[in-house]
């Protein structure tokens, strides 16, 4: 049964809450990661451009050494071609071929050797020990470079405890056949000062090795990784693709995951490369990231706790607004329909039916001798009198649709949507009844519920009645019914007037 029923408002707006705050969270968060993420970026890309300044740096420095050493050696090439050299008392000749780069700090000597390997100049005496080099890498590799590039040979000790490298070039007759080798030494602490001015993270590696992986010199200093060859799967192997670059490697040795930035060394088969621990790389945006990111977090969960605080808020203004709305259209006494209520259903309804081309029902239902109820015992008894009987009309009434309303006073109607005269009489008679079962429990008690007449009005589909005429017509009945000696229903069909007993007879 229809009473006073609202359309449901209550959840939409807590819900609407609900998503937009959802959707300012996952904005709020999106923006947080993706600042959080640009930080990472950019201090990476800062520890790309660091390392990249310092291998530069070494480059730049390694580069210019060599060159210098390099013409010293090409001085050297170029005054042998001179026949009149041999000639030259020893003293003279050696101040004529070495120059002073030769007695730098950390270059060894340059020597030469005949097209045996036997050494037959050498910078630092002009009675230099016979000695024959011809085994050594960089008399076999600079004899055979006809193309006279220079050699850079793998470091090596010497019996007096010096560690060395050499770079060698070859020596050529007018017409190109080999004459020897002219070979000048580097001491490896000239790389160890170099690779130790750079102030390393704990984790953090900078290396200088042959392009064929033999380590030169590395910081932190490890003995016995110089002159050993790095694995041929190591990060060495990417180091050979491109003249400089940067990659991320984890080693394969510590299982440190390091960020790797090299660069080949001028001309010189050389590759210098600088290993920073990621975990350094990260160290600041980890810090920069836990406070933006603890600051995200506690924004969102404030808006989420604000949008919970206000959603419930809005949700019980709701449900208040909702309370109110169906007060006004309750009958406070019975919680039927008040008569507003059943106004507005009616003319909703009369139109449907007009419209569907259904039938309407009413039944108008008054208390019979209800003042000389009231005066004999009292208001308030009359007014539980009132209630029983609205319970009653609400149990006969049950069908979905049907609507049960206090008209005023100790009169009450209902209506029955798509119902014809005989369902109408029927749910009339089911109210009836159900008073008299109410009596019939009050054992007959003097202040039984009193009983109801009932009037009742139907029309077919097509009828041309109006909505006010239908409600009339009831009232007719219900007159009726109270003269033909009340605790009765009274059918009206049209405003004609029918007796319910006949209808049940046509039935
Ligand atoms: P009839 O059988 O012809 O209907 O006689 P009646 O006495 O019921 O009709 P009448 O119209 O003379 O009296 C209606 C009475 O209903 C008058 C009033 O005291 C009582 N009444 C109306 N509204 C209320 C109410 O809300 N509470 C109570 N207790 N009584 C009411
Ligand atoms: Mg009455
Ligand atoms: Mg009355």
């Amino acid at each position: 049964m229809l009473q006073a029923h609202l359309p449901s408002r209550k959840d939409t707006y807590p819900k609407t809450m609900i998503s937009l705050g959802a959707l300012i969270t996952i904005v709020f968060l999106a923006i947080g990661a993706t600042v959080i993420g640009d930080i990472s970026r950019r201090d990476y890309a800062r520890a790309v451009t660091a390392a990249e300044n310092v291998i530069a740096t070494i480059d730049a420095e390694i580069t210019r050494n060599f060159e210098l050493y390099d013409l010293s050696l090409q001085g050297v090439v170029d005054g042998l071609r001179f026949p009149e050299i041999a000639s030259v008392p020893a003293a003279m000749r050696q101040q004529l071929l070495f120059d002073r780069a030769a007695s730098a700090k950390h270059l060894g000597s340059i020597f030469v050797l005949d097209r045996t390997g036997d050494l037959i100049l050498d910078s630092r005496t002009a009675t230099p020990q016979l000695t024959n080099h011809a085994e050594r890498e960089y008399f076999q590799a600079a004899k055979n470079n006809t193309q006279g590039q220079m050699y850079l040979s793998a470091p090596w000790s010497t019996t007096d405890g010096d560690h060395l490298i050499a770079i060698s070039r070859r020596l050529s007759d007018i017409d190109g056949s080999f004459r020897g080798v002219v070979v000048g030494t580097i001491r490896l602490s000239y790389f160890y000062g170099l690779l130790q001015k750079v102030k390393l993270g704990p984790d953090d590696r900078l290396r200088l090795a042959r392009t064929d992986g033999t380590v030169i010199m590395r910081s932190p200093f490890d003995y016995n990784e110089i002159g050993s060859k790095l694995n041929a799967a190591s990060s060495f192997q990417r180091m050979l693709k491109d003249d400089a670059g940067s990659f991320d490697q984890t080693s394969a040795n510590d299982g440190v995951a390091r960020l790797f930035v090299y660069r080949h060394v001028g001309t010189s088969p050389m590759i210098v490369s600088y290993a920073q621990a990621l975990q350094s790389v990260y160290a600041g945006w980890w810090d920069q990231a836990f406070q933006l990111g603890s600051i995200v977090v506690l924004v969102s969960l404030m808006n989420i706790a604000l949008i919970v605080f206000l959603s419930r808020a809005l949700k019980r203004g709701a449900i208040a607004e909702h309370g109110l709305a169906a007060a006004a259209m309750t009958d406070g006494l019975t919680g039927l329909c008040n008569r507003r209520r059943f106004d507005e259903i009616y003319e909703e309804t009369w139109r449907a039916a007009k419209i569907t081309n259904r039938p309407i029902a009413v039944l108008m239902i008054d208390a019979d001798f209800f003042k000389s109820y009231n005066d004999q015992f009292g208001h308030q008894v009359g007014d539980e009198a009132l209630v029983a009987i609205a319970g009653c009309i609400r149990n006969g009434a049950r069908r979905e649709g049907d609507v049960a309303a206090r008209y005023g006073g100790e009169e009450f109607i209902v209506l029955l949507a798509d119902a014809g005269p005989e369902q109408a009489v029927e749910v009339g008679e089911k109210i009836r009844s159900l008073v008299l079962a109410q009596r019939a429990l009050q054992h007959g008690r003097t202040d039984s519920t009193p009983t109801v007449s009932i009037g009742i009005a139907a029309i077919a589909a097509n009828d041309s009645m109006d909505r006010k005429e239908l409600i009339k017509a009831a009232d007719l009945a219900l007159y009726l019914a109270k003269n033909n000696g009340r605790n009765r229903c009274e059918l009206s069909t049209g405003l004609r007037l029918v007796s319910s007993d006949a209808v049940r007879a046509a039935a």
